[in-house]
């Protein structure tokens, strides 16, 4: 199965493209923390995005469809895929089309996540992530079960992303009204687009994608 999550800063994509991997044994492609990984490291891609990212705007289209093709490619993706978000512009969902018919893979789903924009600033706000397992929490809605240790590996060291602040996150929503989601009605015109309540809990979110996507 090949699906794609779309959604805003904060709507709880990678938190649910982690559950979907487990339930469908597909795994998330997720382009900003391919983006992070390039920058933590210091690669030439990674300078080229940095300052773009921190400013909360959109990575060129060229750079990102770039990387996502090689990824896409990688036998691990053969099984399925979440695309995690991308794409972000109408010319990257073009892109993608195109990508896809040349490797002969289809596209099952897209799920769009609705949560509103003070929500999205709550979660933002919130947001950390293991530093060793790379795993999701929020101070408030997913905390760790022990304070100041992760979960799944034990690991006590955590990270904030630069970019999670106020100032950020409305330039991050206004590219994603302004350029992400006019590729919506793209999807829903092929009869594929799925719009689920994102505001719910994340365990009920979870349930309502399993069941749209049919168990
Ligand atoms: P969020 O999880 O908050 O939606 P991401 O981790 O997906 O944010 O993206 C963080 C930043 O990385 C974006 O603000 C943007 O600068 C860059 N980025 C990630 N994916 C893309 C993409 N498909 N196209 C352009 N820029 C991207
Ligand atoms: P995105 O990848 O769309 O930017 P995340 O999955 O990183 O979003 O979620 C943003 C923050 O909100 C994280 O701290 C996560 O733990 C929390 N979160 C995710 N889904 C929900 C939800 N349904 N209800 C409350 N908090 C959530
Ligand atoms: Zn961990």
């Amino acid at each position: 199965m090949n699906l794609i999550l779309l959604g805003p800063p904060g709507a709880g994509k990678g938190t649910q493209a982690k559950r979907l991997e487990q339930h469908y044994g597909i795994v998330q492609i997720s382009t900003g923390d391919m983006l992070r990984a390039e920058v933590a490291a210091g690669t030439e891609l990674g300078r080229q995005a940095k300052a773009v990212m921190a400013s909360g705007k959109l990575v060129s289209d060229e750079l990102v469809i770039a990387m996502l093709e090689s990824r896409i490619q990688k036998p691990d993706a053969a099984k399925g895929f979440i695309l995690d978000g991308f794409p972000r512009t109408v010319a990257q969902a073009r892109a993608l089309d195109a990508m896809l018919a040349r490797l002969g893979l289809k596209l099952d789903r897209v799920i769009e996540l609705k949560v509103d924009p003070p929500a999205l600033i709550e979660r933002i706000a919130g947001r950390f992530t293991c530093a060793k397992c790379g795993t999701g929490y929020h101070d408030s809605f997913k905390p760790t079960a022990k304070p100041g240790v992760c979960d799944v590996c034990g690991s006590t060291e955590f990270t904030r992303r630069p970019d999670d602040n106020r100032e950020t996150l409305t330039t991050r929503l206004g590219a994603y009204m302004q350029q992400t989601a006019p590729i919506l009605p793209h999807y829903a015109a092929s009869g594929r687009l799925v719009s689920v309540d994102g505001m719910a809990d994340i365990d009920a979110v979870s349930a309502e994608i399993e069941a749209r996507l049919g168990g």
